[in-house]
């Protein structure tokens, strides 16, 4: 949700005359998209953001000093705070008025004043807004924003407000826009997607937007992410039946103990989430699952942590999104004492991701020898001889490029037979070129 916030505010900047550079020492405005679920990005913002001014600004820029907006889930919740704790930051906006940036911007630079604008909530479902997007032959397109669900560990209902959802009319249009476009893989976004449509519409209309979405033609469809409590018995059945809807799932389950999925307030048990895995198999055998999970949640046993292990190694996911529970002020979870050694926390983790890159491996081999489409990228950012893309079941995919250019290549479909397995990614060669 954040990247596509980032395309839309480069594409509002973009429409005034600015353009996005790759360094400070570039730039005449920074602004920063933050992102508040885990720790570990307030530190890295409050780290960074105060020291930005210092850079001297470059030759030649028409501001007298360089602006710095800061804004997204911090700006929300710490709002006129931020003030304080950054010094000389110039605009604060929050996650309701991206819309307004420029204007806060513009505001900020012809009175030479600190702007805070931090809304309650969103008046509409903001839509028309410019975007760049990062790739041209792919698109994000949000369907809801905000979340109802409230699991007791997460910060995301307060800073992004209740679930909203857009008409399913703008959608389709917004959608058609990117086919007429030549946008390739469209991804659904939304902090559930699998209640969209229940504020406007009364009862979930997810399965009905993925068929009308299915009808426009894309080579790839996508979407994220959904709530095992929400997922529907026809949206799982999509995933045999819709021929645009590629084979991979992100399915967060974040524990496999019934006791802590309670205590997040998830709605289902492990069982339950072991049934839709089966379903899921049983319409679409070749899917692809990925997953989040919360390591050391408070009060977290080792018994509860066997019962994740289990369940981890049970599914075979393809990618598993491991995190280290991080405490969030204003959430239920944040009142829970929890004695348990870091370092014991520590040890679950690793052993995790031990299992996972197994797990992966596994599963990556099995590909070996078949040939399948992939969807390039470009070249490595690592290795210039290396083309990158992405298979159907969003596995990363390497194919050496030897003397051709990447560019040819760049935002095309092609087949690949696959020659080696690795634990994160594929090798292959390029068929019919
Ligand atoms: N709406 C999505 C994404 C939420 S944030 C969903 O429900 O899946 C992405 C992931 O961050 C979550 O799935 C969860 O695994 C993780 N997360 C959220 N809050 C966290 C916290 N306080 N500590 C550690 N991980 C957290
Ligand atoms: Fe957070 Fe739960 Fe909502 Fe996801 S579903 S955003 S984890 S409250």
């Amino acid at each position: 949700m954040n990247k596509h916030d980032s395309e839309r505010i480069c594409g509002m900047l973009e429409s005034l005359g600015a353009s996005a550079v790759d360094s400070i020492d570039e730039c005449d405005i920074v602004i920063y998209l933050t992102c508040c679920v885990r720790e570990a990005a307030d530190v890295r913002l409050y780290g960074q953001a105060s020291s930005i001014k210092n850079v001297p600004l470059r030759k030649g820029s028409p501001l007298k000093t360089r602006i710095l907006a800061i804004g997204g889930c911090i700006g929300q919740r710490d709002s006129d705070k931020l003030k304080s704790i950054v010094g000389n930051v110039d605009v604060v906006f929050g996650t309701h008025n991206i819309g307004h940036l420029p204007a806060l911007l513009e505001d900020s630079i012809e009175n030479g004043k600190t702007v805070v604008e931090v809304l309650e909530e969103s008046s509409g479902f903001p839509t028309d807004l410019p975007t760049h997007r990062e790739k041209p032959w792919a698109a994000w397109l949000p369907i809801t924003i905000g979340c109802n669900n409230f699991c007791s560990y997460c910060i995301v209902p307060y800073v992004r407000g209740r679930e909203k959802s857009r008409t399913m009319e703008d959608i389709v249009e917004e959608a058609i826009k990117y086919k007429s476009e030549g946008v390739l893989e469209l991804t659904l976004l939304g902090q559930n997607v699998n209640s969209y449509g229940r504020d406007l519409y009364g009862d979930s209309k997810f399965y009905d937007l993925l068929c009308k979405i299915d009808e426009l033609g894309f080579a790839r469809l996508r979407f994220a992410t959904s709530h095992p409590k929400d997922i529907s018995d026809d949206v799982i059945k999509a995933f045999g039946s819709l021929k645009s809807l590629q084979p991979a799932l992100h399915l967060p389950v974040q524990s496999g103990s019934d006791r802590i999925l309670k205590e997040m307030n998830r709605k289902y048990t492990a069982d339950y989430y072991l049934g839709l895995i089966g379903k899921l198999r049983s319409a679409r055998p070749d899917v692809a699952l990925s997953t989040d999970i919360i390591v050391g949640f408070p009060g977290e046993t080792q018994e509860d942590f066997v019962a994740t292990y289990k369940l981890v190694d049970k599914v075979k996911y393809h990618q598993v999104f491991t995190f280290i529970y991080s405490k969030r002020e204003g959430t239920p979870a944040a009142k829970i004492v929890d004695n348990t050694p870091k370092d014991l926390i520590q040890k679950r983790f690793d052993s995790l991701v031990e299992l996972v890159a197994d797990r992966a491996n596994e599963l990556n081999q099995q590909d070996l020898n078949s040939t399948m489409d992939v969807l390039f990228e470009g070249a490595s950012k690592k290795d210039a001889n290396v083309l990158v893309g992405k298979s159907p079941k969003n596995q990363t995919v390497h194919v050496e490029l030897g003397n051709k250019k990447a560019s040819d290549f760049t935002g095309k479909i092609l087949p690949v037979k696959i020659s080696e397995a690795k634990t994160w990614y594929l090798k292959g060669d390029l068929l019919a070129v």
